[in-house]
C-alpha cells in the first residue's frame, strides 16, 4: 500500500534519577505519501519523545532510552537499523523542523554555509552548486532577495525568515518525511499563519508526508488529514481530521477544543476547559490515565480509576474511554455542540 510510515506498539522509557519515564507508551499509527498528520497534546504528553524516536535521536550521547516496537519508514525498520544507517536517513529520507530555529543552526555559521552542508552531505557536489541550491530554496521559502541574504547569519533574520530558514535546511534535500515540532509556537500569529501556509504548498510541491506535532489544535486543522490526539504516552483520540473536529468523543479532545478560538462560540461556552495539569509519566494515575481531569470519570459505575481503556472503534475513528461509544456521541451532540 502507499504508507510511507508505519509504527507499531512504540514504546520509549527512560531511566531518571526520579524513576523510570514512560514518554510513549504503546503508540502506533500509519502516514501515507503526501499525507500530513497532527498529533497534538499538552506539553508532556510524549508527542515530541515520539517524533525523537522516529528520527532515532534517542540513541547516542548520553541518551540511554530504551526503544521498542517497530518504525518502518519506506519498507526499512529503522529501531533495527544501524545508528549510521539512521544518521543518514535523517537529512535524506527524513527531515525536521524544530520550535526554535537556534536549537538546529549553528550561530557561528552563515544561513548560506548551514544549508550548503546539509545538502552536501547526501548529495556529491560542488559548493558552487550546492550555493545556488541553498540560494534557490530560501527563495522558495520565501525569504525576499535570497541571493543577498545567504551570508547573512542566524541572528541577522527575525524569527519568521529564522523559521523560513530552517524550513528551507530541513527541505533542501527533498525529505519524503518532515516532522514539524511546534513549528509556530514561537511566532505571532500572522507569522504563524504565513508558516503554516508554507508548510502547506511545499509539501503539495513536494510531496513529503508531514507530522505536525502541537498543543494547539487550531494549528493542525486546515493542514492535517488525520489527528492523533497523545495523554500521558498514550493514544486517545485516533481519526480524519473531520470526524476529531466534528465529532470527537474523547473527554479529553473535548477540553482541546474548547481552546480553539475557530470553534464556534455557542460550542466553545459550553465546553469545559480542562482543569489541572497533565500526570507525571513517572507516576501515571492507574486506569484511566486522564481521570483524575475527567468530568466523567466513574460515571454509571465505569472502571476509570483501575481499568485502563483499550483504544477501540468504528473504521478509522479509535478512541481511549470506558463511556460507551453511543453515550459519548449523545454528551458531545447533546450537552456540548446542540445542532
Ligand atoms: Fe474520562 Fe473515564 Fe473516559 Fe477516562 S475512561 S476519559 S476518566 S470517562
Ligand atoms: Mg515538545
Amino acid at each position: 500500500s502507499d504508507v510511507f510510515l508505519r509504527i507499531n506498539d512504540l514504546r520509549i522509557q527512560f531511566k531518571t534519577d526520579d524513576g523510570i519515564v514512560k514518554a510513549v507508551d504503546g503508540l502506533s499509527f500509519g502516514l501515507g505519501r503526501g499525507k500530513t498528520l497532527g498529533i497534538v497534546g499538552e506539553s508532556g504528553s510524549g508527542k515530541s519523545v515520539t517524533s525523537l524516536g522516529i528520527l532515532g535521536l534517542h540513541r547516542g550521547r548520553g541518551r540511554n532510552a530504551d526503544v521498542t516496537g517497530e518504525i518502518w519508514l519506506d519498507g526499512e525498520e529503522l529501531i533495527s537499523t544501524p545508528q549510521e544507517r539512521v544518521r543518514q536517513l535523517r537529512g535524506q529520507k527524513m527531515a525536521m523542523i524544530f520550535q526554535d530555529p537556534l536549537t538546529s543552526m549553528h550561530p557561528y555559521y552563515s544561513i548560506g554555509t548551514q544549508i550548503v552542508e546539509a545538502y552536501r552531505v547526501h548529495n556529491a557536489v560542488s559548493k558552487k552548486v550546492a550555493r545556488r541550491r541553498a540560494i534557490e530554496m530560501l527563495g522558495r521559502v520565501g525569504i525576499p532577495r535570497p541571493e543577498r541574504r545567504v551570508d547573512d547569519y542566524p541572528h541577522e533574520f527575525s524569527g519568521g525568515m529564522r523559521q523560513r530558514a530552517m524550513i528551507a535546511m530541513a527541505l533542501v534535500c527533498n525529505p519524503e518525511l518532515l516532522i514539524a515540532d511546534e513549528p509556530t509556537t514561537a511566532l505571532d500569529v500572522t507569522v504563524q499563519a504565513q508558516i503554516l501556509d508554507l508548510i502547506r504548498d511545499l509539501q503539495g510541491e513536494f510531496g513529503s508526508a508531514v507530522i505536525i506535532i502541537t498543543h494547539d489544535l487550531g494549528v493542525v486543522a486546515e493542514l492535517a488529514d488525520d489527528i492523533l490526539v497523545m495523554y500521558g504516552g498514550k493514544c486517545v483520540e485516533y481519526g480524519p481530521a473531520d470526524e476529531l473536529f466534528w465529532r470527537p468523543e474523547h473527554p479529553y479532545t473535548w477540553g482541546l477544543l474548547s481552546s480553539m478560538p475557530r470553534v464556534d462560540r455557542d460550542v466553545r461556552d459550553r465546553l469545559v476547559p480542562i482543569k489541572g495539569s497533565p500526570p507525571s509519566l513517572i507516576n501515571l494515575p492507574r486506569g484511566c490515565a486522564f481521570h483524575p481531569r475527567c468530568p466523567y470519570s466513574e460515571r454509571d459505575g465505569i472502571p476509570c480509576r483501575s481499568v485502563v481503556p483499550e483504544l477501540a472503534g468504528e473504521q478509522q475513528h479509535l478512541v481511549a474511554c470506558h463511556l460507551p461509544a453511543a453515550q459519548r456521541r449523545r454528551i458531545f451532540s447533546d450537552d456540548i455542540a446542540p445542532a
